[in-house]
């Protein structure tokens, strides 16, 4: 295996510093290291359970690390309870709360930092019109189509202005015309918010098309780290080459 290609950079948005994560005595992360820069859009691929949503989850705080350590921002964060990290985690279950309209949704964790409600209503609204569901503002989940879910799902991540956004395979419960348009709105969000954004994904035109750098992953350890044409062009292996190479 080569060595993975990182950029050396003084000011990274997010570092993985020899990163584990074991349930129960079995190692489900074998030590990662990863660098990622500001406003980069890394898609992390693999197989499943080769730990792509535990890695995830540590990022986010919603999972302890077993050793090593995650820096956001040059800061060392691996202690820190999510809501202080300035992460937003998009789901492939929505995780929208039934009971609450989309607004309210929109604005729940606003709530929790105890924003005021004029400042939040600002704050939907704005996210609201990025993502053109202003129409949807006051009906339930129940009363949405699984598109428009997942870009209230989106919105509830952009409302809370987070420097890091988390998507964990976002588009695997929509239908493939659906899967292209909301992968599009990705991108687009990407590029209009500027912000750093690791995607999760086992579709294989998702990582090519969406992807600065894509991160390949095979039970627990890193395989291969570069951009998608590098990976397409010059695999260090089969695995990669089966994950990357070939049409799926
Ligand atoms: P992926 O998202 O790539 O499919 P996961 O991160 O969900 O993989 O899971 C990686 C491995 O960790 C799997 O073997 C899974 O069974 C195991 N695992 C994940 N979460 C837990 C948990 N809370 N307790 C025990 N094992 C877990
Ligand atoms: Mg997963």
């Amino acid at each position: 295996m080569s060595a993975s290609i990182q950029p050396k950079s003084a000011d990274p948005e997010l570092t993985l510093i020899s990163v584990t994560k074991s349930f129960g005595g079995h190692d489900v992360i074998r030590g990662i290291d990863l660098t990622i820069e500001k406003g980069e859009l890394v898609v992390f691929v693999g197989p499943s359970g080769c730990g792509k949503s535990t890695l995830l989850r540590m990022i986010a705080g919603l999972e302890n690390v077993t050793s090593g350590e995650v820096t956001i921002a040059g800061k060392t964060v691996t202690d820190e309870e999510p809501y202080d990290r300035g992460i937003a985690m998009v789901f492939q279950s929505y995780a929208l709360y039934p009971h609450m309209t989309v607004a309210e949704n929109m604005g729940f964790a606003l709530r929790l930092q105890r924003i005021p409600k004029e400042e939040r209503r600002k704050a939907v609204e704005k996210a609201a019109r990025i993502l053109q569901i202003e129409p949807l503002l006051d009906r339930k989940p129940a009363q949405l189509s699984g598109g428009q879910r997942q870009r209230v799902a989106i919105g509830r991540a952009i409302v809370r202005e987070p420097r890091v956004f988390l998507f964990d395979e976002p588009l695997s419960n929509l239908d493939a015309e659906l899967r292209v348009q909301t992968r599009i709105e990705i991108a687009r969000l990407h590029q209009s918010l500027g912000a750093t954004m690791i995607y999760v994904t086992h579709d294989q035109t998702e990582a090519m098309t969406l992807a600065d750098r894509i991160v390949v992953l095979r039970a627990g350890k890193v395989e291969q780290v570069g951009r998608p044409t590098d990976l397409y062009d010059d695999p260090d292996n089969t695995f990669v080459a089966g994950f990357i190479g070939s049409p799926r």
